[in-house]
């Protein structure tokens, strides 16, 4: 018997698209949008949301994923924290994960039950693949007293091998809930230094090792930059991420997980800001806040931005096994773990 159509899809016209995504203007031509250009992704939208409704599945969308995902199809738009718990709590039987490979297998690891399945042509990240499951069993043998600590932004090898994870978002609020003292941050340094900086600045010791990962889009960022916007616009805001520089974070006016930037902009009078991320957050705010300004640039995810709408569709027409998250299920015990210990700190 076929599946039950459990929702109805929802119909966009080109217009209604063109609509929400013109103001679009950083990001270079993958964020720029046209009449033409809606009048050929709506048919794939409108074909995405009938057999998501046909399927019950439900999409989950990073912010750095193309705006067409993002305002045509997304159930849930978010950062790695926010996904997670969407994952958690979805009735859907089949989640699409447009984002990047160690997103979907922490969706699989909490809905072992569940298809999940990644349409990214290539779902690396540079974080997740600096380091390897048999590195941190080296290192747990170098340094045995520590707590091992993980950024999301890693594989469920790593996780596995780890103690307790983090996101952006709840990094400084988990660590400092660590009963232990002496913690070893993988894989991000910035992040690592970050984390040093702002736990000293609260008045938390903590003895501090880390990895010497970097994500390539944010190590972009230079306090050069920051200068230079601060000369040109006095007024505007500067916006970073944890995974960019320390001297960046430091020369910054705010520092969080992608949806933390947003709230910054969404609760703060300021008219103009310098969001240093990937371009998808960007995009989102020039279109949820049309009145305020984005000044500067913006840099691309080149693996974010391997999800389209054509691979949605093929990953829920003709799935293959290359598409099907499948972790192991010893990995997926002991990293299931990992991620349950981040939301008992998180939480409490
Ligand atoms: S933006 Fe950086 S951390 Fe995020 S997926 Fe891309 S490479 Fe990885």
């Amino acid at each position: 018997m076929p599946p039950l159509q459990t929702k109805t899809p929802k119909i966009l016209t080109a217009e209604e698209l063109y609509a929400i995504l013109k103001n679009i203007k950083l990001g270079g031509q993958v964020c720029h949008y046209s009449l033409k250009k809606c009048e050929e992704l709506a048919p794939l939208v409108n074909e995405v949301n009938a057999l998501k409704a046909e399927q019950d599945a439900v999409i989950l969308a990073h912010t750095y994923v193309v705006p067409e995902i993002l305002y045509g199809v997304a159930d849930f738009v978010g950062d790695s924290y926010g996904l997670s718990k969407n994952a958690m709590s979805t009735p859907a039987k089949k989640i699409v994960f447009a984002a990047v490979k160690f997103m979907g297998e922490t969706a699989q690891i909490l809905n072992p039950d569940k298809e999940v399945l990644m349409p990214a042509k290539d779902g690396g990240c540079t974080l997740a693949d600096a380091i390897n499951g048999s590195e941190v069993r080296r290192l747990r043998q170098e340094f045995p007293d520590r707590t091992f600590v993980c950024y999301i932004n890693t594989t469920a090898e790593v996780k596995a091998e780890c103690d307790v994870c983090v996101t952006s978002a709840n990094v400084v609020r988990v660590v400092e809930r660590i009963p232990d003292k002496k913690i070893y941050f993988l894989p991000d340094k910035f992040m690592g230094q970050n984390l040093i900086h702002e736990l000293k600045k609260r008045g938390v010791s903590k003895d501090i090792l880390y990895f010497n990962g970097t994500c390539d889009v944010h190590k972009e960022y230079t306090l050069e930059q920051v200068h230079k916007v601060n000369l040109e616009y006095p007024e505007a805001k500067v916006v970073s991420h944890p995974e960019c520089k320390p001297e960046v974070c430091e020369a910054s006016d705010y520092v969080g997980s992608t949806s933390q930037m947003l709230q910054y902009m969404r609760k703060t009078a300021a008219d103009q800001f310098l969001m240093l991320t990937e371009c998808g957050l960007s995009a989102r705010l020039q279109v949820e806040f049309p009145e305020k300004h984005l000044v500067g640039t913006c840099t691309l995810c080149d693996y974010m931005k391997s999800n389209d709408l054509h691979d949605i569709i093929r990953v829920l027409k003709h799935p293959t096994d290359k598409d099907r998250i499948s972790v192991p299920p010893s990995i997926q015990e002991k990293a299931k773990k990992c991620i349950e210990a981040m939301f008992l700190y998180a939480e409490k």
